[in-house]
């Protein structure tokens, strides 16, 4: 072991199991379902956990917890637990921090299954979301009730790419005793580290970025450790627990993510400085241009601007569908954070079912354009973009 703490790099890339009999240079995949014990007192005890052994995967395993280890590293954790998708994350972080009758202010643009959560199935339970508009963060302490007992936001949002600051959001959850919870899914703990902030939990969708070649499905919760114990608990009763080969694939994504994030980074501030100067373009929205409206959040917190740029096409929804049909190399595909280049019209597709009216109030206009960009060469994105534009 080392006398000092590595960097980021480092620990994505050194943090590992110990290694097993056969001295293995990368980590194996431990596809085993449960564990053996030495005779009946290791058992009880491991069950007491007054030791900490592998005693089933629906609990932890060797694979999950190198990957959820790595997580909190790279995040300033203290502990956390893996599931198996996103969504898996999102619901049993609420499900086992909330009781009937509490209360969450969630920002009004969170990704779509999180708004269902919301809006359809944690009233079930008599749990109620209030939300505030993201471009209105004066109003936040305003929905604050006495049963409010999580603060919920994305940043940046999706799609519509605005800055929500993280500084402000864990002031606030301090100063009236809530748990922050951070979906930090478009940033990666590369770009940003919301519990530097005051943040709580994070969550992610390690289907996205972190594993960032469109392969598993995954997710994590990481924080503080007496919340994950109440989420750990939570959740090896109901299972949502990540797959070890999910967990083995992730880890190893883990050890390029850096590398891959100033790459995708680097491609997507060029498309967006090309698209700024495209006349059939009303509008770009980048968290690291200038023009952006949080564009000092986004340079107070963020490392780099993220990969994921949206952009107006001057018409409406029709323009947006005629430039979807107009690509060529970029992928229309509902997942983002991939090598390839991925292009949504949200207002044909995603958001299709909401009214204009509850579409605007999470800024998504019908010629929005919501651009995943990936680690082609940049020059054929762009020339997929612009052929598809004119
Ligand atoms: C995709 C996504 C999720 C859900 O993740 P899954 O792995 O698809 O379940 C949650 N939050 C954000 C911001 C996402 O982009």
């Amino acid at each position: 072991m080392s006398d000092r703490s590595y960097k980021f790099e480092t620990e994505a890339v050194r943090t590992q199991l110990e290694r097993s009999q056969f001295s293995e240079h990368s980590t194996p995949l431990y596809l085993t379902s449960s564990f053996v014990f030495d005779d009946a007192e290791d058992m009880r005890a491991s069950f007491a956990e007054e030791k900490s052994k592998n005693l089933y995967s629906r609990f932890s395993n060797p694979n999950t917890s190198e990957f959820v280890e790595k997580i909190c590293k790279m995040e300033g954790a203290e502990a956390g637990y893996a599931f198996a998708t996103g969504m898996a994350a999102v619901y049993n972080t609420l499900a086992a921090l909330l009781s009937a009758g509490d209360h969450i202010v969630s920002a009004s643009s969170v990704f779509g299954s999180t708004h269902s959560l919301f809006k359809k199935y944690l009233p079930k339970w008599n749990i109620e979301t209030s939300y505030f508009k993201v471009n209105e963060p004066e109003t936040i302490e305003s929905f604050i009730q006495p049963n409010t007992k999580i603060l919920y936001a994305e940043t940046p949002t999706n799609p519509a790419i605005d800055i929500l600051d993280l500084e402000l959001l864990g002031n606030i959850a301090k100063k009236h005793d809530l748990i922050l919870v951070i979906d930090n899914c478009f940033a990666t703990p590369y770009i940003q580290n919301p519990i530097k902030y005051g943040a709580d939990l994070v969550v992610h969708s390690a289907t996205k970025l972190i594993d960032g070649q469109g392969r598993v499905l995954g997710g994590v919760a990481v924080g503080r450790a007496d919340l994950i114990r109440e989420i750990y608990l939570f959740s090896r009763n109901t299972g949502p627990a990540m797959s070890p080969f999910n967990a083995w694939v992730l880890s190893k994504s883990l050890e390029t993510l850096s590398v891959r994030i100033e790459k995708h980074c680097e491609n997507a501030l060029k498309v967006a400085q090309f698209l700024e100067g495209h006349p059939a373009v009303s509008s770009v929205k980048y968290p690291f241009l200038p023009s952006h409206p949080q564009y000092k959040t986004a340079m107070k917190q963020m490392k780099l601007g993220g990969n994921i740029v949206a952009f107006e096409i001057k018409g409406g929804i029709e323009t947006g569908r005629a430039f979807l049909n107009k690509i060529k190399m970029c992928s229309l595909s509902a997942n983002l954070g991939d090598t390839r280049t991925i292009v949504t019209h949200p207002a044909s597709t995603t958001h299709s079912k909401l009214s204009e009216d509850e579409r605007l109030a999470v800024s998504i206009t019908d010629g929005l354009v919501r651009t995943s960009i990936g680690l082609e060469h940049v020059d054929d994105i762009i020339y997929d973009i612009n052929q598809a534009l004119s």
